[in-house]
C-alpha cells in the first residue's frame, strides 16, 4: 500500500544544488564517442586537485587496482535546465584485493569514507567512484557495472576509470533512462586553479573550445 520507507543506502541530498556552471576557467574535455549535441545528462566539472588526487593514487600500483569515491556536489543550472557534479576531491579507498580485475568496497572502507566526508566535507556527497584499469584499458566490466548500480545507484552518479600505463581515462555517465554504456565513456569540464593552465595529460581526450561553439550559435540567431 505505501512505498518503502527503508533506507539502505545513505541518503544523499535529494534535491540538486541551485548553481550556474562554473564555465569561467573551465576547460571542455571530450572522449572519442562524444560530439556535438551527443553528451550525458550530466555533465563532470573536475576541480584540478582531484584529478591530481586521482591521478596520484593510481599510479601508486601499478599492478592491482586501486580506486575511492569521488566528493562534491549534484548540481541543477537553472538558467540551461542542466544537471552536472562538482567533483571536489577524489578520496581513497582501502579495498579487499583479490587479484588485479577484481576490487571491492569493504564495509570498513565506506565506514572511513564516511566518516572523512562528515568531517572534511560536511555539505557534500559522493558523486561517484574512480578506480583503475591497468593495462586493460577504459570500461566497466560486468562486476563493476554491479558494483556501479549497487553502491552508486543515484542517476548521477559517476564512475571514472583510469589507464594508468597508457595515460588514459573516462567518465562512465548514466543515460536519461538510467542505462549504463559500459564501453563508452566521456569527458569531463576541467576546473583549472590559474586560467589556461590546464593538467590533464590523458592521452585519449581532446579539448574543445566551448567558447568558439557559442559564437558559432550566436552567428545563427
Ligand atoms: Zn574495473
Amino acid at each position: 500500500m505505501t512505498e518503502p520507507r527503508i533506507h539502505v543506502l545513505p541518503i544523499e541530498s535529494p534535491a540538486p544544488w541551485r548553481a550556474s556552471m562554473p564555465m569561467e576557467n573551465a576547460r571542455h574535455w571530450i572522449s572519442p564517442f562524444e560530439s556535438e549535441g551527443d553528451g550525458a545528462p550530466v555533465s563532470v566539472f573536475l576541480k584540478q586537485s582531484a584529478y591530481d588526487q586521482a591521478v596520484v593514487h593510481a599510479a601508486t600500483d601499478l599492478e592491482n587496482e586501486v580506486g575511492g569515491v569521488l566528493v562534491g556536489k549534484w548540481c541543477l543550472d537553472f538558467e540551461t535546465a542542466r544537471q552536472y557534479i562538482l567533483v571536489k576531491a577524489a578520496l581513497p579507498a582501502r579495498f579487499t584485493q583479490q587479484g588485479s580485475v577484481f576490487l571491492t568496497f569493504t564495509q570498513d572502507s565506506l565506514v572511513d569514507i564516511h566518516t572523512k566526508i562528515d568531517a572534511e566535507y560536511p555539505e557534500d556527497a559522493i558523486v561517484g567512484w574512480y578506480h583503475t584499469h591497468p593495462r586493460m584499458g577504459v570500461f566497466l566490466s560486468h562486476y563493476d557495472t554491479w558494483l556501479h548500480d549497487h553502491f552508486f545507484p543515484e542517476p548521477w552518479q559517476v564512475a571514472l576509470v583510469i589507464e594508468p600505463h597508457s595515460e588514459i581515462g573516462g567518465f562512465f555517465i548514466r543515460q536519461a533512462l538510467g542505462r549504463i554504456d559500459p564501453s563508452r565513456y566521456f569527458g569531463f569540464y576541467e576546473l583549472e586553479d590559474e586560467p589556461g593552465q590546464s593538467r590533464v595529460h590523458w592521452k585519449n581526450l581532446q579539448p574543445l573550445s566551448e567558447k568558439a561553439v557559442n559564437k558559432g550559435e550566436d552567428r545563427n540567431e
